[in-house]
């Protein structure tokens, strides 16, 4: 037997490579991203045109190069990028660069940030990420949170923890109602129906010019639920909707959730870390007073994807929801001054994700992030002023980094053209953006989250309209 373990061992050695090995490795893949970044701004925003061909065996050993090659031509080169300064189509964009040397040192170490006796650094350091992030929503020290993977599973944390507190189970769940807006994000809704909440009745509060919910409109539901027999449960509001980008009005709401004893969430998940900046700290006022909040570094603090976060404002709340015990964890120590992760989270255990959100922000403040949101959402403001002198119609002057704008033409269906319109930048490539329909009027939007989207950028993209508008104009 000592003979057959020792040729196993043998044959399992690459595992381990040797320094040397480890440092061709390293070359080559480095090669690779530097190759990648040096020509970040020439790749196409969007490119979906070629064919994927990805080995599904593993029966044959590949060399490093010949991996990268795969990789190259099947994943950076396909589809949307989101590291493009021209991805301005949807939310998440970036990556930055000291992240990825974050996961890095977090997979090296490969540290069990689930439980606090096992990694007590580890959990201090995402504490304190946590804790960062509860100062700026002025939430009290009672607080507790969760990194998680991102906003939805983040969203379903908190909505759990609604139910839980709330008591919200067998016959009370037909009669406990929701609260959402037509600009909640759709994975609310999917939360709600993984929590068993699918029952709970729901109802869509009306919204205003700006796309934010509407609190005259909430109260009179809330109002006429208690007269029907039905109990006001929870209300979500929007910080930075999807759509429009839109804030929903925290102070407003709040008092209604207090006044009906609802459960206020906030899914900031797109907004929350625009609260950076000083300029814009008006339109966040209320968001202390919710239950929950959740918010994506995965998106406006440009972390890789795999960065979400929720906090609870009374921390025992989600702690009740979660704790767990184990038979096999008994040295674990498990008391309320030791709060792990995983006592707080449906997941055990979970890769160290706070390394590539502390490693940036030690390296260089948290000032940079907010300099580089303020000049994404100035950048949608120009943009916002400029593609009306193109002569386009455009949504609400941008709260955030989102507007929705459309090109109305002297004759044809408008919608019809700004789909082709859309189809036509697409085709492009150079800029990829995305459209939404609200009230059955088909907009384009822009979402600029990419930390590499700089002015440059945005005046490309409105000399592309330009053009596309022209030749789309006079092609029937
Ligand atoms: C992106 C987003 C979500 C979903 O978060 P994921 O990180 O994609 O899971 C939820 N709500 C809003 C407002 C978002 O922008």
């Amino acid at each position: 037997m000592v003979q057959d373990i020792l040729k196993l061992q043998q044959k399992s050695a690459v595992l381990e490579p040797s320094p040397k090995d480890r440092e061709d490795l390293m070359r080559e893949v480095y090669r690779h991203s530097a190759e990648y970044l040096n020509n970040i701004g020439e790749l196409p925003a969007y490119d979906i045109e070629k064919p994927i061909s990805i080995p599904n065996t593993f029966d044959r050993i590949y060399s490093i190069k010949e991996v990268l090659k795969l990789i190259e031509q099947n994943i950076d080169r396909i589809g949307i990028n989101p590291a493009s300064p021209g991805h301005l189509g949807y939310i998440p964009g970036g990556g930055i660069y000291a992240s990825a040397l974050g996961d890095y040192l977090a997979d090296i170490s490969n540290k069990y940030a689930g439980l606090r006796y096992a990694s007590p650094g580890a959990v201090v350091m995402e504490n304190h990420l946590i804790d960062w992030t509860r100062k700026l929503i002025n939430y009290p020290i009672t607080a507790l949170g969760n990194l998680t993977s991102g906003g939805s599973i983040a969203n379903l944390i908190a909505i759990i923890t609604a139910r839980d507190a709330r008591a919200i189970s067998g016959e009370k769940i037909n009669k406990s109602v929701i609260y959402l807006s037509g600009q909640t994000h759709h994975c609310i809704q999917k939360a709600i129906r993984i929590a068993g909440l699918n029952d709970c009745p729901i109802r869509y509060v009306g919204i205003d010019d700006q796309f934010r919910m509407d609190p005259v409109h909430l109260r009179k539901l809330v109002k006429q639920d208690i007269q029907n027999g039905a109990q006001p449960f929870m209300v979500i509001a929007s910080c930075g909707s999807t759509d429009t980008g839109a804030v929903d009005q925290f102070d407003e709401i709040g008092f209604i959730a207090e006044e009906y004893n609802l459960w206020y969430h906030i899914d900031a998940a797109y907004g929350g870390y625009f609260m950076l900046c000083d300029p814009l700290k008006n339109i966040f006022k209320g968001i202390e007073r919710s239950d929950s909040i959740v918010l994506d570094p995965h998106k406006t603090l440009f972390l890789p994807y795999g960065s979400g976060l929720v906090i609870i404002r009374e921390g025992d709340k989600i702690h009740h929801s979660f704790k767990h015990t184990a038979n096999y964890l008994q040295d674990v120590i498990n008391d309320d001054s030791n709060i792990s992760p995983a006592d707080l989270s449906p997941e055990l255990t979970k890769h160290f994700r706070g390394l590539r959100m502390w490693l940036p922000l030690m390296l260089y403040g948290q000032e940079v992030f907010s300099a580089c949101l303020e000049e994404k959402h100035l950048l949608t403001k120009y943009f916002h002023q400029e593609i009306q002198k193109l002569g386009f119609e455009v949504g609400p002057l941008p709260q955030l980094s989102v507007a929705i704008y459309r090109y109305v033409p002297k004759e044809g269906d408008p919608n019809e053209f700004n789909t082709r319109l859309t189809k036509a930048i697409q085709q492009d490539g150079r800029i990829y953006i995305s459209s939404t329909s609200i009230n059955d009027i088909y907009w384009l939007r822009i979402a600029v989250v990419c930390f590499r989207t700089h002015l440059s950028n945005i005046q490309l993209y409105l000399s592309i309209l330009k053009e596309k508008v022209s030749v789309l104009a006079n092609t029937p």
